[in-house]
């Protein structure tokens, strides 16, 4: 992952710790790539209308050939980063369309927020300029199905594996308030806790709501739409 490097070439240190310096954001701006001119409701829109076209089988046609890399090796302005799950069908780049340089992606199972994935997200918004942050969830989530078993039948995966379920229990006991399908409704609240987090996050909330939008999804693996919850 070139983020981590990228962080040390630049000296940029603990980016979930306080707000990038003004001498840091300028390091940041020396990139040759501009950062996106797009508002956040504008890169919501092109994330959805990328959606729209993957769930209609006539996907857009994403740049991620030779001219598109050259252009790109000197530095990004992605318009979007995503909060996702490892899982394999849900890879944000397919599901919206999206070419190289367009969306700046953390995945862990179960699209929860790591110390790691938090100083990811803030390098990505105050660095380089993202005006949206998607959390993304989905339908029969396997993280947040061992989250809903551990909650209702004290079910412990083996090690190290609970450390992607613990971060996902507060959803789903939340989630047992709310009545319905239980993995469902905590599979939506999980991205609506992980996104509230983050918009009240020191990082993000002074941009929130004109320079930034963090806003929670829900994926559906049957029809491929993907569905704003709330932000
Ligand atoms: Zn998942």
């Amino acid at each position: 992952m070139s983020v981590l490097s990228r962080r040390a070439a630049l000296g940029l240190g603990c980016l979930a710790c306080s707000p990038l310096l003004p001498g840091r954001a300028a390091r940041a701006s020396e990139s040759t790539v501009p950062k996106t001119s797009m508002t956040p409701d504008q890169a919501l829109a092109r994330l959805l209308e990328g959606n729209a076209r993957f769930v209609a089988d006539n996907p857009m046609a994403p740049a991620i050939g030779s001219g598109r890399r050259h252009e790109l090796a000197g530095g990004q302005g992605p318009f979007a980063a995503v909060v996702g799950c490892a899982d394999s069908r849900t890879t944000p780049e397919s599901l919206f369309g999206a070419g190289l340089g367009e969306l700046f992606t953390a995945r862990v199972a179960g699209n929860t927020i790591t110390p790691q994935s938090l100083a990811s997200l803030a390098y990505s918004v105050q660095a380089l300029g993202a005006p949206l942050v998607m959390v993304l969830g989905h339908e029969r989530c396997g993280a947040v199905g061992a989250a809903v078993e551990f909650v209702t039948k004290g079910t412990r995966l083996p090690d190290p594996m609970m450390a992607m379920v613990e971060p996902i229990v507060p959803a789903v006991r939340a989630a047992q308030k709310l009545g319905g399908d239980l993995l469902d409704q905590s599979v939506q609240e999980n991205a609506r806790l992980m996104a509230k987090g983050l918009r009240e996050h020191a990082a993000f909330r002074a941009l929130v709501p004109s320079k930034l939008r963090v806003v929670a999804a829900r994926y559906d693996l049957d029809d491929g739409k993907v569905t704003v919850l709330e932000g």
